[in-house]
């Protein structure tokens, strides 16, 4: 028996693994690449099947962020170009939803940029959940807002909001590298106050952004102390015009064993490939279908994501079914996307997989906040 049918073997049982053993899965070498993904996918196979969930974001609220998260395109003192407006109309946010749900979405990720939600701010959600609720009774609403006070998860899962995300994004120890302006124990309060509350409590990361193995096992860990129901993983998208600009520490290999080790420490975990699959997993994108069992459809808050056709072909591809809904053409009001050219993100010349590769980073154009329909 191997070390990897040891580790797969605790996760079957949802044993947590030692720390020496997730972090083995971080530093093993490219020959035993593919033995490490086997391994996750018994893992995944045996609570998920062969399914993937499909999740769409639509960004509610977007840039003039008061906070500093040096990640973000949207934070305090970012020049990056992106799309910058404040709180779309309801049915604006309906709409965009229709044509996630449309491109074969069950879960509505609502995302505002901000400190976190007023009271006045929580109205409002609330009427456009209920709206969408209304019009889509069987799909999952997320909500992302960002801190919550005392009572606001609450009155979001009462308009029917099912889901609450908030990311650990890092290790407690490595916070202060990423963020000044809140604390990593606020992040922790606020996962905490919507499990509480009765929300499905949805927490991730975001690797590439100088962090130890150590950091990610740590925030493997604490993730998994808080039982979150999903973990995105995201991989820094380093934009131009945040502190994180010219970061491209990640290879697609790198990225593959960051979901393995998350896979092999939240087992029976939704684990949801998010931001940043294309840049830095790029051609590897289909292997990595065998370690997560969720990704997000279409674009990203920011930044925009290959054509959604083509994450419908590439799960198809590789031999994965789509979970619930069953997808349709989008609504007549929206329109096929104007999406990126098919070459958008195609492979350079000469080429090693630590290139960086600025030129894959697309700012978001379409969708939400424009008049260009959405990419589903
Ligand atoms: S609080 Fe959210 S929107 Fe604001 S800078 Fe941080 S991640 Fe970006």
């Amino acid at each position: 028996m191997t070390w990897l049918d040891l580790l797969a073997g605790k996760a079957l049982n949802r044993e947590l693994p030692a720390r020496e053993e997730a972090l083995a899965v971080l530093v093993s070498g490219d020959d035993e690449l593919l033995d490490v993904v086997a391994a996750a996918f018994r893992v995944r196979r045996h609570f998920f099947g062969r399914r993937v969930k499909l999740n769409y974001l639509v960004n509610i609220k977007s840039g003039l962020c008061p906070e500093d998260c040096f990640y973000c395109s949207q934070r305090a003192g970012s020049s990056a170009d992106v799309l910058k407006y404040t709180w779309l109309k309801t049915g604006q946010v309906v709409a965009s939803a229709s044509a996630g749900v449309a491109g074969g979405a069950r879960r509505v990720c609502l995302v505002a940029s901000g400190r976190g939600p007023t009271d006045r701010d929580i109205d409002r959600v609330c009427d456009t959940i209920s709206a969408v609720k209304s019009r889509h009774p069987d799909v999952e609403v997320c909500a992302c807002l960002g801190l919550l006070t005392d009572g606001q998860a609450e009155r979001l899962r009462d308009a029917g909001t099912m889901a609450y995300n908030h990311n650990l994004n890092t290790s407690g120890g490595h916070y202060s590298d990423i963020c000044t302006t809140h604390e990593y124990a606020d992040r922790v309060s606020t996962v905490t106050a919507a499990r509480e509350a009765g929300l499905s409590p949805c927490s991730g990361l975001i690797a590439g952004m100088g962090e130890t193995d150590e950091d990610l096992v740590d925030v493997a860990f604490a993730l998994r102390a808080l039982s979150p129901d999903s973990v995105p993983v995201n991989f820094l998208i380093p934009f131009e015009g945040t502190p994180l600009a010219g970061q491209w520490a990640l290879t697609p290999q790198r990225c593959l064993r960051i979901l393995a080790m998350v896979r092999f420490v939240c087992p029976d975990s939704e684990v949801r490939l998010a931001g940043g699959r294309e840049i830095h997993l790029r051609t590897l994108q289909p292997l990595a279908l065998h370690v997560v069992n969720s990704i997000f459809l279409g674009d990203y808050l920011t930044s925009e994501g290959q054509p959604g056709s083509a994450d419908l072909a590439m799960i198809a591809d590789a031999g994965f079914t789509i979970e619930g809904a069953t997808p349709s053409a989008p609504p007549d009001a929206l329109a096929p996307a104007e999406i990126a050219p098919a070459d958008a993100f195609a492979p350079a010349a000469s080429l090693t997989p630590s290139t960086p590769r600025p030129d894959l980073v697309h700012i978001r154009r379409r969708g939400p906040g424009t008049t260009l329909p959405p990419n589903t």
